[in-house]
């Protein structure tokens, strides 16, 4: 049996035995495609656009003004809040929709500072997706706060030296640009030793792996509704906040749609019970609807199984990198334990490499310096395309393909 015949006939086994079989008739992608880019941005679930086109049509084109009651709009940011709290490991009630993560992020950062009265500090890592840092700054410029960067291994230790300083601990459960997966649990507990709250980053974990929030009482928790939760280019990001929190929780933006009686029209701001007070102004409701219909991709499935099959894909994927690239370096943790799910290699002209592979049906992206990060969305994908996506990376380096000018970085003009 040749080398090729012999990954071949694994794809198959796995195909056959992974858990969520059925799953990619679930989603419309195009034929011949191999799509590993679901963490950026989830593809379409063949539910959707009839789902989309009934909330267009027919509850805003026939019913209008009516579908707030009649359709319940009023009501989907915690209802489509509790269909992603199942995912998240968290009772219902604690999730709500709308709005982006950076604005989510920007209300939980205000909120730890203001939770931890004579604490200024806000511990986060400095690789931590741009935006987290971005917000951060802002806020604590804003509240005269001291920002103190420290990777995930590294926050124990700054805990014993300063832990007494720290308001809030602001980590991203899995880092975007390596794939490696943080130890949520033991990292929250310890900063609850310290006294201090957490907020964690979910954007690459919700609806790839679970996050177990409730068991580990995780303070805040933001993510993304348009990656592994497959929203929509747009769709609204949703943020957790544990029950405990809720009486001296109050969004940064305290929009009226968060108020204890909005249609009240009062003139001074009283916010709602529990997780309705983290809503600000009114949401995006196609974008919220569309969310809420590709949800149902999940109905009936466990988390634990998405994430067995998901190791099973990033496994797989690593397995035919060493047997078919071997020369490339690998970015991600071998270990599952510590690997979310997207595998990163790292290549001298990742830029090109990601270009080529596009060329030839297999969409990855780049990430700066020089990572090729391939995402993998659980339930769309097979073993058949992660080993032809290989098969097609060793045929872009074997041509040297990457060295074609047509693939070179197009430097944005400043
Ligand atoms: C994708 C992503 C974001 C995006 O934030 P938006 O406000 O939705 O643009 C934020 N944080 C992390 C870690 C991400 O991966």
């Amino acid at each position: 049996m040749t080398t090729a015949d012999r990954l071949a006939a694994r794809a198959a086994e796995l195909d056959s035995s992974a858990p969520l079989a059925g799953a990619p008739e679930l989603f419309s992608v195009p034929e011949g495609l191999v799509y590993l880019d679901g963490n950026s941005l989830g593809p379409l679930p063949v539910c959707v656009p009839a789902a989309v086109a009934d909330v267009v049509e027919r509850q805003w084109g026939r019913d209008l003004i009516a579908s707030w009651n009649s359709a319940d709009w009023w009501g989907a940011p915690r209802r489509v809040g509790d269909r992603i709290a199942r995912l998240l490991g968290a009772d219902p009630g604690q999730v709500l929709v709308g709005d982006s993560t950076s604005v989510q992020l920007y209300s939980c950062y205000v909120n730890g500072l203001r939770l931890r009265p004579g604490r200024q500090v806000v511990v986060t890592d400095p690789d931590s997706f741009p935006t987290d840092l971005y917000v951060l700054d802002s806020v604590a410029e804003l509240l005269d706060a001291e920002v103190v960067l420290a990777s995930p291994p590294e926050v124990p230790e700054l805990l014993s030296r300063r832990g007494d300083e720290v308001a809030l601990v602001a980590l991203s459960h899995v880092d975007y640009r390596t794939g490696e997966l943080w130890d949520l649990p033991r990292l929250t507990a310890r900063a609850h030793e310290a006294g201090a709250l957490t907020l964690w980053d979910l954007c690459h974990s919700a609806g790839a792996l679970p996050a177990g929030l409730d068991d580990a009482e995780v303070d805040m928790a933001v993510g993304c509704g348009y990656k592994y939760l497959n929203g929509g280019p747009g769709a609204p990001a949703w943020v957790y906040v544990a029950e405990r929190h809720h009486p001296v929780f109050v969004s940064a933006v305290a929009g009226w749609n968060g108020h204890a009686r909005p249609f009240a029209m009062s003139g001074t701001y009283e916010p709602a019970d529990g997780i309705e007070r983290a809503r600000n102004g009114t949401p995006p409701m196609l974008s919220l609807l569309s969310l809420e219909s590709a949800l149902s991709v999940f109905d009936g499935i466990e988390v634990d199984d998405v994430r067995a099959r998901s190791l099973s894909l990033t496994g797989f994927f690593l397995e035919c990198v060493n047997v078919l690239v071997p020369e490339v370096k690998v970015a991600t943790p071998r270990d599952p334990a510590r690997r979310g799910s997207q595998v990163s290699l790292r290549h001298p002209d990742a830029y090109a490499v990601v270009q080529a592979l596009a060329a030839h049906g297999v969409v990855g992206d780049y990430r700066e310096p020089d990572i090729a990060r391939f995402g993998f969305s659980p339930l769309t994908l097979t073993h058949a395309q992660v080993l032809e996506a290989v098969r097609q990376l060793h045929l872009v380096l074997a041509r040297r393909e990457h060295t074609d000018p047509r693939y070179a970085r197009r430097l944005a003009v400043t």
